[in-house]
């Protein structure tokens, strides 16, 4: 016999915020679903740890699906699907929706850039007969934790003709990588002293590319780094000059893995932000005949600012917007001002291992579902746009109406830290804007770690996004 619920019990159930019950409130159908949606997830992961990568393997995705390359001038119907690439290093992708235009449109953005370590424009050097590259690192990151594990080379290097060279070097596993170097702890009294910032510097972050001088009798000076120009010269007919003009960055070698004895969650290089960015591109790809035209926008540089024109901050999606626009007799700008987003990134998951770092009451958690950041930036509220109640209010219903797992996070403790999203500048062109994302467990580390639920709840948000009718 059900005990009865005491007065007090049925008013907390009434008006108190209940306690999430995470995975608890998944049916065993939903987590199977989620762990199906992941083997996607880990194939996109592994074939794009880079943006230009990142565009090539979304490409590959939605042509499959019956995308088309976007032509400004053509007229297109309901249920159309279009992409548009912006220099091989963001993508928008958008579905003609019932009433195209005329309503605003339904924007999902997410960044296709990780933190990793670049190389310097003329990187290569020899010393005491060891070849090393000079780098120069992008976006944050805990430098001590890119030192002593495998790195793969990737980038693009364009040579004196204007021919394209695409490298890739490291992730196979009979293929040599390359390696920054660490001080071994019996001789790092002295480093162990120093604060974490100090212990390992931007200039420590050499990386070791070879050993072994060129095959010559000839007194020559800097042989093994002739040795290294000679092999890269036979595989990709480079020079050294050509490093002026290449973009070219090192990487983790290792593929993502499952994590845990129950393998729920996945850890890998870069989740921040390819695991908004892949459930944001599958929204678009499955969702059919939307009502209002639908974009997913993966954009490079969120993490050094957004800067640039392959950035948020260039006019690239505005432009895009406007030519959709204008195919529907409509104005850009009017447009804008109706259109909704939802601004795709990772938040800080909380780790009990540095509980003192987060506010308990305000912090997302694994497995609780997708989180929602009505505002990022850094204390006081810097930096940030900070989502209106009333917009608030709409997608937190939408989630409810759908039985989407969510939660709500803050970055951590007021005064501790902080960071942004590019909702800003989203925010800045006059759109309703709401950070929706997953929560992540050493974020920007090289190994990342998402539980598999919440990636598939933010599939799950971002399609009931486009799917719905207001
Ligand atoms: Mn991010
Ligand atoms: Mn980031």
């Amino acid at each position: 016999m059900a005990e009865e619920k005491s007065k007090t019990a049925k008013l907390k159930e009434e008006i108190m915020m209940p306690e999430s019950k995470g995975t608890k409130a998944l049916s065993k159908k939903e987590i199977k679903k989620a762990d199906e949606f992941c083997e996607g997830y880990k194939k996109f992961l592994n074939h794009s740890p880079i943006e230009r990568e990142a565009v090539r393997y979304s490409v590959k995705l939605a042509k499959k699906a019956g995308f088309t390359e976007f032509e400004p001038d053509k007229k297109y119907e309901p249920g159309d699907k279009v992409y548009y690439i912006n220099r091989d290093k963001a993508i928008a992708l958008a579905v003609i929706g019932k009433n195209g235009t005329k309503n605003g449109v339904k924007l999902a953005i997410a960044h296709i850039d990780s933190p990793r370590i670049d190389l310097k424009p003329n990187p290569l050097y020899e010393a005491n007969n060891l070849a090393l590259f000079k780098t120069h690192y992008y976006g944050g990151l805990k430098k001590y934790q890119w030192t002593a594990i495998p790195l793969s080379l990737h980038g693009t290097v364009v040579k004196l003709d204007g021919a394209r060279v695409d490298v890739s070097w490291g992730d196979a596993e009979d293929e040599s990588c390359f390696c920054v170097t660490d001080l071994l702890p019996h001789l790092a009294r002295e480093q162990a002293a120093k604060p974490m910032s100090k212990a390992f510097t931007g200039e420590d972050m050499n990386v070791l590319v070879g050993s072994r001088p060129y095959d010559t009798k000839d007194d020559e000076k800097d042989l093994v780094k002739l040795n290294v120009m000679a092999i890269l010269n036979k595989k990709y007919g480079i020079r050294e000059s050509d490093f002026l003009s290449a973009e070219l960055c090192l990487i983790p070698s290792f593929k993502c893995k499952d994590i845990g004895f129950d393998a729920s969650m996945i850890g890998g290089y870069g989740h921040d932000d390819k695991v908004c960015a892949y459930p944001a591109l599958m929204a678009s790809i499955d969702v059919e005949v939307p009502e209002q035209t639908c974009v997913t926008y993966l954009t490079d540089k969120e993490e050094t600012g957004s800067d640039g024109n392959t950035g948020m901050q260039s006019d690239f999606l505005r432009y895009f917007i406007y030519d959709l626009a204008k195919s529907d007799g409509e104005e850009g700008y009017r447009v804008l001002s109706k259109s909704t987003c939802l601004s795709a990134d990772v938040n800080a998951a909380f780790d009990p291992t540095y509980a003192s770092a987060y506010e308990i009451n305000n912090s997302s958690f694994i497995n609780n579902g997708v989180v929602i950041s009505k505002y990022t930036g850094h204390g006081g509220k810097y930096d940030t746009s900070d989502a209106s109640a009333e917009y608030m209010g709409k997608i937190r219903s939408m989630l409810e109406k759908n039985s989407i797992l969510w939660q709500v996070g803050e970055l951590g403790k007021v005064d501790i830290g902080g960071g942004g999203t590019i909702a800003k500048y989203v925010a800045n062109m006059n759109v309703d804007v709401v950070d929706l994302g997953v929560p992540v467990l050493s974020m920007h580390a090289p190994f990342e770690i998402v539980s598999k639920t919440d990636v598939y709840m933010a599939y799950r948000a971002f399609y009931t996004f486009f799917d719905s009718k207001n």
